[in-house]
C-alpha cells in the first residue's frame, strides 16, 4: 500500500456536501487536500495504481454530485494551494486561491482589470477551467499564463490563447489539471477600483439569491436568450422539486431551499430543461457539472 496517506493530508468517506456551494452530495471515498503539483502527482499515482477513479474539485462552486457520492478520489485544490504574489502588474497564483482574495489583493495593489471575479466564489482553477465571466468580463482577457499538470506527470506552460477558451469553457478537460497562472492587469486608481468592486457586489446582492446554496447560474446562456428568462416566461419562478426551488429572485438560480438532496436537485434541473423545451423549443444546456 502506498504510503500517500502518511504523506497528503485526506479524509475517508467524507461528505461532498459539505465541499459544495449547493450543499448536496454524498460520501466520497477518499477527498484528497494536496499542498503542491508533487503531492497532486502521487495521489493520482496512487489512484492509477489502486484502479480508483478520481476528480479534480475546487470550491464546489459549480459542481454537484449525486447522493450516491463519488466512489473514488476527490482531489481538492484549495486552501492547501493558495500562495500569490503580486510582482508590478502581474499576479502569479496557486490554483486554489479564491478569486475574491485575488481581486482583493489586485485592488490593494492599485491594480485594475480583476473586479468582475470578486464576486465568483470560485478558485483560480475552477475559474481557468470554465472561463468565469461576469458583467461582460471573462478570464481569458486577464489570463497571462496557466500552469497545467497533465496526468502523466507534464507540467506545461500555456500562453492565454493556447488555453482555447470559449464561453464557459477552456482546454481543461479532465487529463489537465490547473496549478497555478499568472494574472496579467493594468495600473488603476485604487479608489475607483473599490468604488466599482462594491457596485458589482451590490449588483449581484440584489439580484442572486445569495442567501440560499446554490451553484450560480444552472444553465448556459443559449445563443442570443438569457437562460433565466425563459425559465421565468415558462412560469417556473418557485417551482419546487423536494427542497430544491427555482429561485424568486433569479429564475437562472436553481436553489437548495429546504435541506434538498441531490435528487431533488437534478429532478428539478431536469424538470426546466423539459418545460421550456416544450414550450419554447429550446433545450438548456447545463453549465453546471452534474457528476453522477
Ligand atoms: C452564488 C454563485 C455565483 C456565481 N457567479 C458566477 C459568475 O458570475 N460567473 C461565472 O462564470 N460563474 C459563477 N458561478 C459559478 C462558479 O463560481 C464558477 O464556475 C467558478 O469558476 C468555479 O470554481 P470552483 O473552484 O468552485 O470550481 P469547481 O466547482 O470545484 O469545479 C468546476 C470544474 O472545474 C474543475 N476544476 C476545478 N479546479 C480545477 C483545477 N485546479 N484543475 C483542473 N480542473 C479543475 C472541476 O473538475 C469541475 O469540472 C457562481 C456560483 C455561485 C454559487
Amino acid at each position: 500500500m502506498s504510503d500517500i496517506f502518511e504523506n497528503v493530508i485526506y479524509k475517508s468517506n467524507e461528505l461532498l456536501k459539505n465541499h459544495t456551494t449547493m450543499r448536496v452530495g454524498g460520501p466520497a471515498k477518499y477527498i484528497f487536500m494536496p499542498k503542491n503539483a508533487d503531492e497532486i502527482k502521487k495521489v493520482i499515482e496512487f489512484c492509477n495504481s489502486e484502479n480508483e477513479k478520481y476528480i479534480i474539485i475546487g470550491n464546489g462552486s459549480n459542481i454537484i454530485f449525486s447522493d450516491e457520492g463519488f466512489d473514488g478520489a476527490v482531489i481538492k485544490i484549495f486552501n492547501m494551494m493558495k500562495e500569490f504574489s503580486v510582482e508590478n502588474d502581474l499576479i502569479k497564483a496557486d490554483a486554489g486561491c479564491l478569486l475574491s482574495k485575488l481581486a482583493n489583493a489586485a485592488r490593494d495593489n492599485s491594480l485594475t482589470g480583476m473586479e468582475f471575479a470578486a464576486g465568483i466564489p470560485g478558485t483560480l482553477g475552477g475559474a481557468v477551467v470554465m472561463n468565469a465571466g461576469a458583467y461582460g468580463k471573462e478570464m481569458k482577457d486577464i489570463i497571462e499564463y496557466v500552469d497545467v499538470l497533465s496526468t502523466d506527470g507534464k507540467l506545461t506552460r500555456y500562453k492565454c490563447e493556447e488555453m482555447k477558451f470559449g464561453y464557459r469553457k477552456s482546454i481543461i478537460d479532465k487529463n489537465k489539471i490547473v496549478i497555478s497562472a499568472g494574472i496579467r492587469l493594468k495600473k488603476g486608481d485604487k479608489s475607483e477600483i473599490e468604488a466599482k468592486m462594491l457596485e458589482l457586489k451590490e449588483k449581484r446582492t440584489s439580484k442572486q439569491p445569495l442567501e440560499y446554496p446554490s451553484s450560480g447560474s444552472t444553465f448556459k446562456r443559449p445563443e442570443g436568450m438569457f437562460a433565466g428568462k425563459l425559465i421565468e416566461d415558462a412560469g417556473l419562478k418557485g417551482y419546487r422539486v423536494g427542497g430544491a426551488m427555482v429561485s424568486e429572485k433569479h429564475a437562472g438560480f436553481v436553489i437548495n431551499y429546504d435541506n434538498a438532496t441531490a435528487e431533488d436537485i437534478l429532478n428539478l434541473i431536469e424538470d426546466v430543461r423539459n418545460t421550456v423545451n416544450n414550450k419554447f423549443g429550446v433545450l438548456l444546456e447545463p453549465e453546471v457539472k452534474i457528476i453522477r
